[in-house]
């Protein structure tokens, strides 16, 4: 298990823990008594929203836990000279179920169409046969029936919740309700019950390690071209552009001693 450090990346936190290190986070969370633990999966995509929202900035830096999910994250830090491996958020959602199994913690799944984080929930106990299922709900609830939804969350007793409503509202939700829901853990999973029910097929392992799982994710969302061919370019001038600041005011620190420089 390798962990310990946060760097910074175009002015945002990452964790540069292994996945070990990351699932030893949420169990301990998931026993412990402090704040809710919310966890951000980080890629360049999202990066780049952060330059524009200074809301979901600050909430990526408040976050707990910062992982890898994307390619271009993990070139920035490379970049840097602090290698950290892609932990997709698709496959951090299984750490979650399996440190809900080893606390004996329930999971709430929150988002996506109807009947798709149900069908997730199946997988994901057929998978770990001893997961408890808090509640499932999805994503497509009117404004007026939320407190009705915050209500059923609260009263579940879940100890971690995944949120799949997209970026950045998944993030500013959790931040907004995670503290008075009673969860010690909570994630914004975006398109990942959709992947885990089959509704969506993830990359073919090779696809994987060759960086290239976002090309597959936009041969099947085609329509993912515009927004990523204008992002990408911006997130390669911010990461190169910010390197050497962030390089030379040290900012990159150990968890213990947490320092993030803005922007
Ligand atoms: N979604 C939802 N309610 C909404 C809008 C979106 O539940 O009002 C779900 C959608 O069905 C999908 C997820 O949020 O399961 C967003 O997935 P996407 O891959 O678009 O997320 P991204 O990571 O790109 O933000």
């Amino acid at each position: 298990m390798t962990g310990g450090t946060r760097i910074t990346v175009t002015g945002l936190p990452l964790d540069t823990g292994d996945g070990d290190w990351a699932e030893a986070q949420v169990r301990d969370h998931l026993a412990g008594q402090g704040a809710c633990l919310h966890i951000v999966t980080m890629n360049a995509e999202m990066a780049i929203q952060a330059a524009d929202n200074a809301d979901l900035a600050a909430i990526i830096r408040a976050a707990g836990l910062v992982l890898a999910d994307g390619s271009g994250v993990v070139w920035a830090a490379a970049r840097r000279g602090r290698p950290v491996r892609k932990m997709a958020g698709v496959a951090f959602v299984e750490a979650i179920a399996r440190a809900c199994v080893a606390n004996r913690r329930s999971l709430y799944l929150l988002g996506a169409a109807p009947g798709v984080a149900a069908a997730a929930a199946e997988v994901l106990q057929a998978r770990y046969p001893e997961l408890a299922i808090a509640g499932i709900r999805d994503g497509y609830f009117a404004p007026e029936t939320e407190p009705e939804v915050l209500a059923t969350i609260r009263e579940s007793g879940a100890g971690a919740l995944l949120v799949a409503l997209g970026v950045p509202r998944q993030e500013v939700w959790i931040s907004r309700h995670g503290a008075a829901l009673g969860i010690r853990v909570a994630m914004g999973v975006g398109g990942s019950f959709d992947v885990i029910s089959g509704r969506l097929q993830r990359a073919p392992g090779l696809m994987i390690r060759l960086h290239l799982e976002w090309l597959y994710r936009l041969v099947q969302e085609p329509w993912r071209w515009k927004r990523m061919a204008s992002l990408l370019p911006r997130f390669v001038r911010a990461a190169i552009a910010s390197e050497s600041r962030e390089r030379y005011t040290g900012s990159d620190a150990p968890r213990d001693g947490r320092r993030h420089d803005p922007a």
